[in-house]
């Protein structure tokens, strides 16, 4: 290890190898090394062989279990990319740039083809992280009931769509099925 208790370190430095220490806040692994993810000081826990990152204004971090709120950037046969909005029931700012994917084998627990039958671009998920993958990307479920699209937007004209049974109906009439959380519409923040 090149580094002591306390040294200011910068996002992307190499800290130990990974043989050394155990990851731990604000740290990640990539090519056997760990690495500090964020601005802040180094904290070397010896007893439990942890490395970790203090930051003084440390957005929050998201771990696996956590539910976010995001939205789909791109959909591909078999992924979604989501960019990450919010954890949800914390108001915090999360770390800008957080992004992640849904893999068609996470994302319903039916039968399908492609992710296009799912989620379409500009729709609002609401997904579990299930793994984190480097220091700023993860993967998400969407296969439970009350996981998936929360507010889903109109591939004709832009609007949010409207439930109707288990159909979304579109004031330019256009209907659809997806993915849906069984909290669809229920999202309180409009801003999403
Ligand atoms: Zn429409």
């Amino acid at each position: 290890m090149n580094h002591k208790q306390g040294d200011v370190v910068l996002p992307g430095e190499v800290l130990c190898t990974y043989e050394e220490f155990i990851p731990s806040d604000w740290t990640y692994v990539e090519d056997g090394y760990i690495k500090a993810s964020i601005f802040g000081y180094l904290k070397v826990d010896d007893m439990n062989k942890e490395i970790s990152i203090v930051a003084d204004n440390a957005p929050e971090h998201i771990k696996v279990g956590d539910r976010i709120i995001g939205h789909v950037t791109e959909v591909k046969q078999y992924k979604a990319l989501i960019t990450v909005k919010k954890i949800v029931g914390n108001n915090r700012d999360i770390v800008a740039g957080y992004k992640g994917y849904i893999h068609i084998s996470h994302a319903t627990d039916d039968y399908v083809c492609s992710m296009h039958e799912l989620f379409k671009i500009g729709d609002i998920i609401e997904a579990e992280v299930i793994n984190k993958i480097g220091s700023e990307f993860i993967e998400l479920t969407t296969a439970d009931d009350d996981l998936g699209i929360i507010k889903a937007m109109c591939v004709f004209c832009r609007k949010f769509m409207k439930l109707a049974g288990d159909k979304l109906v579109c004031e330019c009439e256009h209907s659809t099925t997806r993915k849906l959380s069984s909290n669809y519409g229920r999202i309180l923040d409009e801003n999403y």
